[in-house]
């Protein structure tokens, strides 16, 4: 087994998952980098919760991230690529089967015909001894004749793996050297229900040792199955594979990463404009560093990059504020028509809430590009930044337009004599930031007004926010004429405002 060959194992149970797409990226560059192949084999043997919806969020979830596998099914209900298929567990049960046979006729596993009752009744005496759960043994030993018996009185029985005693070793690439004591393992484990169905740390087994998996590289949370997986593969009869668990991803405050104390599902972020380069750039982040300053990383570089030594030990704790300043800082890398691009449907989506009336075409928000681009945390931030440009009927809220430190007449006034300094200064012909901004300034000061209330005023007339681009900037967007209309929509409105 000289080849790198990775794999990224999902269950598709759920949306793609924030852990899940980290566990996929370091697979993914771990290959890049070592020239390796990555395998995608979807674990759908959970019938009950596996579903064609959940296997195309996670299939396009990661495609839209640019995380390429080399082998596997490619998209929902989709073909198989690649040499060691089929790549869906459900497809693969004669091979299960099959191992399973062997592995009895070996007298590796036994068939167990404890039941239910029984095995909560050990359950229970374990625990009123203090002790930690473990089978029995009950079954282990039993005469061929005794089975013979079961199976014709109509029963069928699980199949059990039998651990041998002992201490189970290995050097996890992250973890370093790691021994636990096989009798800790909870005794022979269920391989195979009596229904005939195969269970995870079997089917993982199989599939690992059938697709020739050099590497290991899952979420710590498989650590304490580790010991039973190399029992498995030694029982197979197959090398053991490298193991390299990754450090958990912890909610802010260090429990460890939920749907309820955090966003998990990738289509979240992406629905909230988080960017793919962003993405990720930080979910590399998560549990391993360049071992420089360095943080803005592309995919490529990544891959160029990547290794398993600067993997952390410890848990990785997420860090939305991280996310969106590293989302900010890839937006402002984007080719302008890339970002106009990407743009449209967060402005379709604001169209469609109502919250503007028309659509801006690709040349007006290229223009826009200076003032925006820069200032995107997310692409769905561009309603709250500039959709005002795009609002028929602007009104706004009167309680707003007056500046904190002045009343609703101070305002009409201010805005009045704006109006009229912006009508008589600047002319049709152009309509440029500095030109505008010196005599409102001289305006301010000639009438002892503080600038800032003054801007503000104006900024709320033009926008009905507080918060916007630079003012000059946004009337310049906004044109001379739209500029008047609003002053004088604001002025209207503050008409009837007593004070
Ligand atoms: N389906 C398992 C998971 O998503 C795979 C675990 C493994 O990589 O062995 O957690």
């Amino acid at each position: 087994m000289t080849e790198t060959r990775v794999r990224i194992a999902p269950s598709p149970t759920g949306p793609l998952h924030i852990g899940t797409a980290r566990t996929a990226l370091f697979n993914y560059l771990f290959a890049r980098r070592t020239g390796g192949t990555f395998i995608l084999r979807l674990e759908d043997t959970d019938v009950a919760r596996s579903t064609v919806a959940f296997e195309e969020d996670i299939l396009t979830g990661l495609h839209w991230l640019g995380i390429q596998w080399d082998e596997g099914p490619d998209s929902a209900g989709g073909e198989d690529r690649g040499p060691y298929g089929p790549y869906r567990q459900m497809q693969r049960r004669e091979r299960y089967d099959e191992a399973a046979r062997d592995l009895l006729a070996r007298d590796l596993a036994y068939p167990c015909y404890c039941t239910a009752e029984e095995l909560e009744a050990d359950r229970k005496a374990h625990e009123a001894a203090h002790e930690p759960p473990r089978y029995v043994g009950r079954c282990a030993n039993l005469t061929a004749e005794t089975r013979a018996a079961k199976e014709a009185s109509g029963l069928r029985g699980a199949l059990r793996f039998r651990v041998p005693p002992g201490v189970v070793a290995f050097d996890d690439l992250v973890r370093g050297h790691v021994e636990i004591d096989a009798f800790n393992l909870g005794g022979d484990f269920v391989i195979v229900r009596s229904d005939g169905t195969p269970l995870y740390h079997f089917v993982v087994v199989v599939d690992d040792a059938a697709m020739d998996i050099s590497h290991v590289i899952r979420g710590e949370d498989h650590l304490s199955n580790t010991p039973k997986h190399i029992l498995l593969f030694r029982a197979l009869g197959h090398d053991v594979p490298a193991f390299a668990h990754l450090p958990l991803i912890l909610n802010p405050d260090r429990t460890k990463m939920s749907k309820r104390k955090s966003q998990t599902a990738i289509s979240d972020y992406l629905a909230q404009g988080f960017i793919r380069e962003a993405l990720v750039n930080y979910l590399a982040l998560l549990g391993w560093s360049t071992g420089t300053e360095e943080e803005i990383l592309s995919l490529d570089e990544l891959s160029a990059r990547f290794d398993l030594e600067h993997v952390q030990k410890g848990g990785a704790v997420f860090d939305r504020e991280r996310l969106e300043w590293l989302n900010g800082q890839w937006i402002r890398k984007l080719e302008p028509d890339d970002l106009i691009e990407r743009l449209e449907p967060f402005l379709q989506r604001e169209l469609d809430a109502g919250r503007i009336d028309r659509l801006p075409d690709p040349e007006e928000l290229r223009g826009l590009l200076p003032i925006v681009q820069e200032r995107l945390p997310r692409l769905d931030a561009v309603g709250d930044l500039v959709g005002f440009l795009w609002v028929d009927d602007l009104r706004p809220d009167p309680a707003l337009l007056v500046p904190k430190r002045w009343d609703a007449a101070t305002t009409r006034d201010g805005l009045a004599t704006a109006r009229e300094t912006i009508a008589a200064t600047v002319g049709a012909v152009t309509f440029e930031a500095d030109e505008l901004e010196p005599p409102l300034r001289a305006l301010a000061e000639a009438r002892g007004w503080k600038v800032g209330d003054l801007f503000m005023a104006i900024r709320v007339a033009v926008t009905g926010r507080t918060a916007t681009p630079p003012l000059f900037d946004t009337l310049v967007a906004l044109g001379r004429d739209r500029t008047l209309a609003r002053l004088d929509r604001a002025i209207e409105l503050l008409t009837d405002v007593p004070g």
